[in-house]
């Protein structure tokens, strides 16, 4: 099939909820992707951060390919040893000592919501209010929607849960300000991915642990975008010398294969208790499989000293171009960059698109650069000599 018979048919039968490029990927390999009609692209946006390792990775490939030979699926009825492992190996490379595993970004924060709730009713007095933030993104369930702060998406959808408030992102005696007698939780993204590519400053964390300490509230991370390797550390919390209480990740875990993790501490995961929460395809052998192989390789300490390199590497030609197409500020960390320009950004994404090159636009006017972890600094070079082409003057 071509890329239009392709379009064509989605066109006919699919709810129309994503505005979509015309574009069929059919086979990916590293930074490269190749459409319907044999066309290359470079990929500077990781399927939205999903593919961290690249397309295809060799160890997720066969991991996959030995799970889907071996057996499928058993049920959380019974433990299977992928399941086992991806936990094991989430709380040996950071803070967690407990994991609840599920299907994708929306189902983990869901999670840690319905945990903090819990929390709050069994072991703290009550308390039930989440505080969230303004140009935040937490996903699309009904909870994860009312968390996230950015009015476009809530709209036609209200009444939205109670007990969730907004409180200004990066603001400190904002939130301190917020807390009220029924609050029970902070959730917050280290950096905020969909609401611009936003980095709070540097003591905001800090600032919200302590919070969180002195009112007895926990904390809790939103690293689905910004962990994973995303920012030169393996999760962006380990950049603020604090922990949290709950760490929330998916789209990179299953280095392409679907799967989301809600991580915490052992005192506060006693706040589930066997009954109170689940889900079918949670710990799917399959997907486990997957993130047990991805999980290691993102973990490699060279991997991440590469991201911090090339990421510098990288900021340096945006901030280079500073100036031009109506680029006004480069912001991010690592291989998570954005781009705030004085105008509309989705011409210069549809002009790289045509070009081979694949970027991405957010919050209107931000062009944000997710591309695979694992790209050299040839194909970054190769990236902005289109780039730089299509931004304009
Ligand atoms: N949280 C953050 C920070 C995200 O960026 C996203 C998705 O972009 C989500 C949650 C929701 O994840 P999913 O689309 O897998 O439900």
């Amino acid at each position: 099939m071509t890329n239009a018979e392709i379009v064509s048919l989605a066109a006919a039968h699919e709810v129309g909820v994503y505005r979509r490029q015309p574009v069929a990927f059919v086979r990916g390999r590293g930074c490269e992707l190749w459409d319907a009609d044999g066309k290359r692209y470079l990929d500077f946006f990781a399927g939205l951060a999903v593919n961290n390792l690249g397309h295809c990775h060799p160890a997720v490939v066969a991991a996959v390919q030995q799970q889907t030979a071996t057996f499928m699926h058993a049920s959380n009825h019974y433990h299977t040893v992928p399941a086992g492992e991806l936990c094991a190996l989430l709380c040996r490379h950071s803070f967690a000592e407990r994991v609840f595993l599920c299907n994708s970004g929306a189902e983990a924060n869901e999670a840690a919501m319905k945990l903090v709730r819990r929390w709050g009713a069994t072991q703290g007095g009550g308390r039930y209010e989440i505080l969230a933030t303004t140009g935040s993104f937490h996903g699309r369930t009904f909870a994860t929607l009312t968390a996230t702060g950015q009015e476009k998406y809530h709209t036609g959808f209200q009444p939205l849960l109670p007990g969730v408030r907004l409180v200004p992102y990066g603001d400190l005696p904002s939130m301190t300000a917020a807390v009220r007698d029924e609050t029970v939780a902070i959730l917050v993204e280290p950096i905020q991915g969909e609401g611009g590519v936003n980095v709070p400053p540097s003591d905001y964390l800090p600032g919200l642990r302590a919070l969180a300490d002195r009112r007895g509230l926990l904390l809790v991370v939103d690293e689905i975008q910004c962990g994973l390797g995303r920012t030169g550390r393996l999760f962006a919390y380990e950049h603020t010398g604090i922990t949290p209480d709950v760490m929330t990740l998916a789209k990179a875990l299953g280095g392409g294969v679907p799967i989301g993790a809600m991580c915490t501490t052992a005192r506060v995961a006693t706040a589930f208790t066997p009954g109170t929460h689940g889900s079918t395809f949670g710990g799917n052998p399959v997907a486990c499989a997957a993130g047990v192989a991805a999980l290691t390789a993102l973990a490699d300490p060279e991997l991440l000293e590469h991201v911090r390199t090339i990421g510098a590497h990288f900021r340096a030609r945006l901030e280079a171009l500073r100036g031009r197409g109506g680029l006004r500020e480069v912001r991010g960390a690592g291989l998570m960059l954005g781009a705030e320009l004085d105008r509309p950004g989705a011409p210069v994404v549809e002009r790289c698109l045509t070009a081979g090159l694949i970027i991405n636009c957010t919050a209107e006017r931000v062009l944000r650069f997710l591309p695979p972890l694992v790209i050299t600094r040839a194909e970054v070079d190769e990236g902005f000599a289109i780039f730089e082409r299509t931004l304009g003057t």
